[in-house]
């Protein structure tokens, strides 16, 4: 690590709630990491600290035009009762290229991985142990300088925040959502922030939310922008679909996050026998395969839940039912492994967990 790092303790330590209360981003941990970012200085003044409220200037470019980001990782307890981050180099390098798109600094891979491991020791006792809980962290980048001119900010705050979270299902079966399919608003369009954890695509994302929620769905299906023909991202998460005994999901483009339980899920995806095919998949494409009887499961793919599966698909008055309300079982299958892998239960085939 390039960067070096002081510590400073809490002296007011919180009471940590019971597994069984944990939901998701509720309690928050003691600490927070922040480094800070000047065109001067770099990354400079990495550090542990009591987690307390930010200090910022009114001015502060954030507030006014959104220049900010996120990033969404888990530590896991492990059998022997260590604990592992899964994947966070990926999750680095994503931050990065997101960086990028929004012209803010990131930091260095190593530095990243470093660093959030360091968080995540002092934090042990935080790491709850129950099945499906994990520690689920936070690492953002928010555009500091006092300035309201258009234009990049020239200083930035990196920090990390860490939350005990429980089983996004509560027990261990998966419960499908009910999904309303969006053609009026749009997620992302081309050229847009669509590929990056910006902000801004998820205040976006908000009053479409709301209107399902109203007609009484879980969550959104966003269509492409430009001929609302094609499906791309399920809420928050990545999109697949079986037709027959193909895995297809949408090919990734600037209008689509670069999930990574997507990519492990295609990279586990021959294990269980089937084909994955990413390319586009057009709404017209699930209603033939529906009629023949070959769309066999549909299922959303991210960090908090891993995957959930999709019970019904409503297009306005025209609705299709899937799996006849029960998760699929390639969904179960790949919850399970890539669970397993997590918690140190299974074969770690492709080397994704990260001893801290
Ligand atoms: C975070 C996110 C995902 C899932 O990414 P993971 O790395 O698998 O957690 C998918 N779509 C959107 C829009 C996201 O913000």
């Amino acid at each position: 690590m390039t960067l070096s790092i002081r510590t400073k303790k809490t002296e007011t330590p919180k009471k940590r709630p019971p597994d069984s209360e944990l939901s998701f981003g509720k309690y928050f941990t003691d600490h927070m990491l922040s480094v800070d970012w000047s065109v001067e200085q770099a990354w400079h003044d990495a550090r542990l600290q009591p987690y307390e409220a930010l200090a910022l200037d009114p001015a502060a470019c954030v507030l006014h035009y959104g220049q900010a980001m996120f990033e969404g990782l888990k530590a896991y307890r492990q059998p022997n009762g260590g604990v592992a981050l899964f994947r966070p180099d990926a999750h680095a390098r994503r931050m990065q290229q997101g960086a990028a798109r929004l012209c803010m600094p990131a930091l260095e891979e190593a530095d990243f991985v470093a660093l959030v491991r360091e968080f995540v020791k002092l934090e042990d006792s935080w790491i709850p142990s129950s099945p499906g809980t994990a520690l689920y962290l936070r690492p953002t980048i928010i555009a500091t300088e006092a300035f309201l001119g258009v234009r990049p900010s020239n200083h930035y705050l990196f920090f990390v925040i860490a939350s005990p979270v429980g089983s996004y299902y509560g027990g261990d079966s998966l419960k499908p959502v009910r999904i309303w399919v969006e053609r009026d608003h749009v997620r992302a369009a081309r050229g847009g922030l669509g590929a990056t954890k910006a902000g801004a695509n998820y205040a976006a994302s908000l009053l479409a939310a709301v209107n399902a929620k109203k007609a009484g769905y879980d969550q959104v299906l966003w269509m492409d922008a430009k001929e609302h023909a094609f499906v791309e991202e399920v809420g928050t998460m990545n999109l697949f679909v079986v037709i027959g005994d193909k895995l297809i999901t949408p090919a990734l483009s600037d209008s689509i996050l670069s999930g990574v339980t997507r990519d492990s899920i295609i990279k586990l995806a021959p294990e269980f026998g089937v084909q994955v095919e990413e390319r586009a998949i057009s709404t017209a494409e699930l209603f033939e395969a529906s009629e023949k009887g070959t769309l066999r499961e549909v299922f959303g793919s991210g960090t908090a839940a891993v995957v959930s599966p999709v019970a019904e698909l409503a297009f306005g008055d025209r609705k299709l039912e899937i799996g006849g309300g029960k998760p699929g079982e390639l969904a179960l299958g790949l919850y399970d492994r890539i669970s397993k892998i997590q918690r140190g239960l299974g074969p770690d085939t492709f080397g994704w967990l990260s001893p801290v």
